[in-house]
């Protein structure tokens, strides 16, 4: 007879859901783990603080609604794991503007 507590796995910090997203422009799977070496200046930087490390010293956005798309995280990172071109800076400005509610 256990108890359901006996069931629940305690959620560590470190763990990181896959649902996650990284930061915009992030690069994809295999590539980001190779250019990113967890220096955290895009943690640092960020106005919202909507990014948090992960369990490799990575960075994720845990609340998506934190992220402004302001692009710094980006413009920071020395190893250009996270990098936007100027169309999709454009096309981020025009979603933000649009959900505002002001012209993009
Ligand atoms: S700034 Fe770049 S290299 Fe440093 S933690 Fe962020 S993504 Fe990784
Ligand atoms: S785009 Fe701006 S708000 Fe979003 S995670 Fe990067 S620095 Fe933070």
């Amino acid at each position: 007879m256990g108890s359901a507590s006996s069931q629940t796995k305690p959620r560590g910090r470190t763990r990181r859901p896959k649902l996650w997203p990284r930061p915009p422009g992030a690069l994809r799977g295999a590539a980001f783990y190779e250019a990113c070496i967890g220096c955290g200046d895009c943690a640092e930087i960020c106005p919202t603080k909507a990014i948090e490390l992960d369990f490799a010293a990575c960075p994720v956005v845990r609340n998506d609604a934190r992220c402004t798309q302001c692009g710094l995280c980006a413009d920071v990172c020395s190893r250009e794991a996270i990098r936007l071109t100027d169309l999709t800076r454009r096309r981020l400005a025009q979603l933000v503007a649009r959900e505002r509610g002001t012209p993009g």
